[in-house]
């Protein structure tokens, strides 16, 4: 059975002023598709633009160029009223759900905003009833209604997250970082709960994350970013098998291996400092840290083709 797009995302760029007239080329000329109920992650080395482009698909960063269409219709260019309905179909669940939750609020009022915002609700004991079914449905109780963020521990505080971002019943949630900041252990529930509440609301998810232990568990498909730009995208397993991009193998080799003598014997160090997307490099972003770098590489930049059934930006496979 044929995907169906969700999120068709073409050429986005999006850039930071600095001062002076210098630019941070923060994410440049990206193009996917995000399916319907996937979990697609996007991975990197921070600062390599992830969370970017995660705010920029759901317009909470603006692009300077490129084009979003969700569910088939262009929603770049929609004006605030006219991007209402599509915004509460895109929510965003953040690393530190402690900086997000309004400390002077109680868990009733910080999960009721978004459906007090979109009038969902007719009275205020029915919005209490529904903030209750939600906390329920991400393992709260009752309980809890009346309770400060500080009262809660980290992976409580990512549950009240949870609930306030499936409020409004939306398609596509942005996970950014989500379980980062949590204990492993904590790690391994959120990470189940995520599961569960997809599967139960039908939703997709760009799941952001440099943890690729993390990744393997959760996603279908993988994007992996370099620099502000797409190096490889295909299935979890097909990636994490057979990697061809010479930056997703080092992304992969890097992870912690069980065995010390197994992770000396398979490190691959790369040369060299990130590069500044203030001054990226030319043609291919990652010429200078590539161990297979030729001058093609340093002067033209490589375009996405079908690799072993992904896409790969190299020229190694030109
Ligand atoms: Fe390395 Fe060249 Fe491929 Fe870039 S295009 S990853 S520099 S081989």
């Amino acid at each position: 059975m044929d995907k169906k797009i969700l999120l068709d995302v073409q050429n986005l760029k999006v850039e930071y002023a600095l001062k002076g007239k210098k630019k941070v080329s923060a994410v440049s000329d990206v193009s996917l598709n995000v399916y319907e109920n996937e979990i697609l992650a996007l991975v990197g080395e921070s600062g390599c633009g992830k969370s970017t482009l995660g705010k920029a698909m759901i317009r909470l960063v603006p692009p300077v160029s490129g084009q979003l269409y969700f569910k088939g219709v262009r929603i770049d260019d929609l004006d605030t009223k006219a991007f209402m309905p599509y915004r509460r179909q895109m929510q965003m669940i953040f690393q530190d759900p402690y900086a997000c939750l309004d400390p002077r609020m109680s868990v009733r009022d910080i999960v009721a905003e978004p459906l007090d915002t979109y009038k969902i609700c007719e009275s205020k004991e029915a919005t209490t009833q529904r903030v209750t079914e939600l906390l329920e449905a991400v393992g709260l109780k009752e309980d809890h209604l009346y309770r400060y963020a500080h009262q809660f521990s980290g992976g409580q505080r990512q549950r009240v997250g949870i609930a306030r971002a499936i409020a409004l019943n939306p398609a596509f949630i942005v996970c950014d970082e989500p379980v980062s900041a949590l204990d492993v252990s904590v790690q391994n529930q959120i990470l189940n709960l995520m599961k569960e509440i997809k599967e139960q609301y039908g939703l997709t998810y760009l799941f952001i994350s440099h943890d690729l232990s993390v990744v393997r568990f959760i996603a279908d498909r993988v994007c992996v970013m370099f620099l502000g730009k797409l190096c490889e995208i295909g299935d979890t397993e097909l990636i994490y098998n057979d990697p061809q991009h010479p930056y997703t193998k080092f992304l992969l080799d890097a992870i912690p291996k069980a065995d010390p003598t197994q992770r000396r014997a398979s490190r691959l160090l790369l040369p060299g400092e990130l590069p500044s997307p203030v001054d990226p490099p030319a043609g291919c972003r990652f010429h200078t840290r590539c161990p297979y770098a030729t001058a093609e590489c340093k002067n033209t930049e490589p375009k996405m083709k079908q690799v072993k059934g992904r896409m790969v930006a190299c020229h190694m496979f030109d």
